[in-house]
This record gives structure tokens, sequence and C-alpha cells, in this order.
């Protein structure tokens, strides 16, 4: 059961505190209290935890400061979708909203390799408008003796480059709970000049611990992506592990699935589930084309299998898109072979805001539909 208070309640108030004592007094209940304090207002929700069968919704909405109750399902308490349940589907970081009804494009390099070749990137999405963008410092590679990334050496000129060139927030995957603290000290370092959204890979999906030290943190939203052999059920209590924590700032990112079903693609494109996602939980969700295809392959149309699946993912309400770019793929010391080309995001973007708009107009389709 979430008990959501008044906006604005004060911890300090004589209310407050009748609320909690009374709560306290539940016999074998504990409460969890998260507060978000916004621009505007703050917001606090008290999870109940434990038998709350019991409990009557009528009787737990008229305590002091409790402006509605919802009751949860097991499944997903903090990121799930509930019946009444109408909390926010969008969050706000560093001037970005990111939100279920949202779009936001993060194309970049998979890994950082040179800063002529991040500040080639930045500087072409500087003039395309846009202000995210994805650069991997710390890679997990398949074998040890890979490039393993540049790690927090790059970080320096990662920022600042960001800063000159307006990008307000960089995608970045973690593998460790130390590269928090190497990125938080590199932003304070740098004057703060962009923001960075934690990215856990499918690799370490299920790595709990790092979850749970992640979602600890609330200054940096994450970006989970689903496990690459595990369900999706299991994918998304993964992402629950970062909400139950404190951290409700988490976005989930599809990025093909390990089979060989899905050749010639690196993996099987799982973008159907884009509306599963967004029925099942409020998260925005992410797709990872360059991932899911692996390939620049292009059908006898021209267009790239990775456009194609991007627009597959939008055209159903997708509301991110991560996705590789490079310079000069050849030199890519990471997945080079799936690299877009600089030359290619002007037809990517435009393509994308196609494949919006038909997503905008199949939804306004609907609505009217339903008035019938
Ligand atoms: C990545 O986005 O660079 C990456 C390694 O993705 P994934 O974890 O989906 O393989
Ligand atoms: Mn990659």
């Amino acid at each position: 059961m979430i008990l959501i208070l008044i906006p604005d309640t004060r911890p300090d108030s004589p209310e407050y505190k009748q609320l909690l004592a009374h709560l306290a007094n539940l016999p074998g209940i504990s409460s969890r209290v998260h507060t978000e304090v916004g621009i505007e207002k703050s917001l606090t929700e008290v999870y109940l935890i434990g038998n709350t069968k019991a409990l009557s919704v009528e009787e737990i909405s008229s305590l002091p400061c409790v402006e509605r109750v919802v009751r949860v399902s097991e499944e997903y308490r903090v990121l799930g979708r509930h019946k009444n349940d109408d909390r926010p589907t969008h969050f706000d970081y560093n001037g970005v909203r990111f939100g279920q009804d949202t779009l936001n494009v993060f194309a970049g390099l998979c890994a950082v390799d040179s800063l002529e070749h991040v500040e080639m990137m930045m500087k072409a999405l500087r003039d395309h408008n846009q202000v995210c963008t994805r650069m991997g410092a710390y890679k997990p590679r398949t074998s040890p003796y890979s490039f393993q990334g540049h790690g927090k050496s790059c970080l320096p000129y990662v920022f600042d480059l960001a800063g000159k060139y307006g990008i307000k927030v960089i995608a970045m995957e973690i593998t460790h709970e130390s590269h928090v603290e190497e990125i938080r000290d590199a932003l304070y370092q740098t004057g703060n000049p962009t923001g960075v959204m934690l990215q856990i890979g499918t690799r370490n999906t299920q790595n709990f611990e790092l979850l749970k030290i992640v979602g600890r943190q609330q200054d940096f939203p994450v970006l989970i992506k689903r496990g690459f052999g595990i369900t999706l059920d299991e994918s998304l209590n993964a992402a629950e592990y970062l909400a139950s924590e404190g951290n409700r700032k988490v976005i989930f990112g599809l990025r093909g699935m390990k089979t060989n079903m899905g050749d010639p693609h690196r993996n099987f494109v799982d973008f159907a589930h884009v509306s599963v996602v967004r029925r099942l939980t409020r998260m925005p969700v992410c797709i990872d084309p360059s991932h899911s295809v692996g390939a620049r392959t292009a059908s006898p149309d021209g267009i790239l299998d990775i456009m194609h699946v991007t627009a597959q993912g939008i055209i159903e309400g997708a509301n991110m898109v991560l996705v590789d770019f490079h310079p000069v793929p050849s030199k890519a010391l990471v997945d080079g072979p799936q690299a877009m080309l600089i030359k290619e995001l002007p037809h990517f973007l435009e393509d994308i805001g196609i494949a919006r708009e038909a997503y905008i107009q199949r939804a306004a389709l609907a609505e009217r539909y339903q008035q019938v």
C-alpha cells in the first residue's frame, strides 16, 4: 500500500509525526518514506510493507497528511502501474524531461577512444540541436584482452566538451560502484558542465549489489538494460531494485535478446515489448537499435536495419533511443561494425521524426475511437 501525502508536507509538522506514530503501531507492518524534492514542490510517499490486506483504504486515507492511498499488487511496487494509480510517469534531470510522453535521442560513441572523436561527435550533435549523447568510458568486454575503455582518465575532457557543445545528459555505463564516485568527482572538478545518466549494462542487470548501491544514490538517473538471457519479468524486477532503494529516476532499455533465432542480427530485436513495459510500469522505455541489430546492413529500400528497427520502436511509443555513431567506424575500438556515420545523423533524426509523428497520430486515433 502506498500513501501519497499532501504536497509539501513538512517532516517536522505535528500532523506528520502523528501519522508516523499511527503507522508504527500497525501490527506486522513496517513503513518506508520516500521524499522527492522538486523545483516547485516536494512529494512524499509512504510505503507500507507487510500484510496490508487487512487495512482499510478508507481508514488510511483519513489519516493526517494523506492525500490518497494506492493499493499495490506485489509486483514492481514502486515502478509498476497499479489500479487508480495516476502517479507521474516522468522525471526531470538537468533541464531535460524523461517520460512516457517524451522522446530523447542519445546518439554517440559506444566507447570514448580519443578527444578528437568525442569533439567531432558532440559538435555534430550541437549542430543538429541534440542535448543528449552516449559516451562509454567503462566497457565490459567479452575478452579480457580487448580494449576496456579509458575509464576515469577520459572523463575530464568528455565533460568539458559536453559543456562546450551544450550537451546536458550523457549516458555512461558503469560496471562498479567506484565508477559512480569517479564520475561525481570528475563532474565536480570540471565545474558540473553536464549531467550523467548511469547505465547498467545487460551483463549487470542482475548484479543486485551494484543495483542496490546505484539505487541508493539519487544524484544520477539510471538507464537499466534488459538482461539478454532472462525473462522480461526478471529484468523489471531488477529495475525495481533501483527504485526500492530510493532512486525512481529509472529508464528501462530494450537491447535485443541473445539467441541465434535472431540471426543475422546480433540479437533478437525485442522492441515489441516497448508497449508491454509502458503498460506494466511507469518507466520511460529506451530502445537500443545498435546493440540489437549489430551491423550496418540495409534493406533494398536503402534504409539501414538499425533505422528500420528504430522506427518500429518509436511507432510503438518508445521514449528514448540509445544509438552508436562514430566519425570513423573502422577506427572505433569497440563495436565499429554497428556504428552509424556522422553524416547519417540528419537522415536518422528526420526518420525518427516521421515515426514519432506516426505514433502521436496513432495515439490520437486510439483516443478518438475509445470515445465512440
Ligand atoms: C552499451 O550500450 O555500450 C552496451 C554494452 O550495451 P549492452 O549492455 O546492452 O550490451
Ligand atoms: Mn557497444
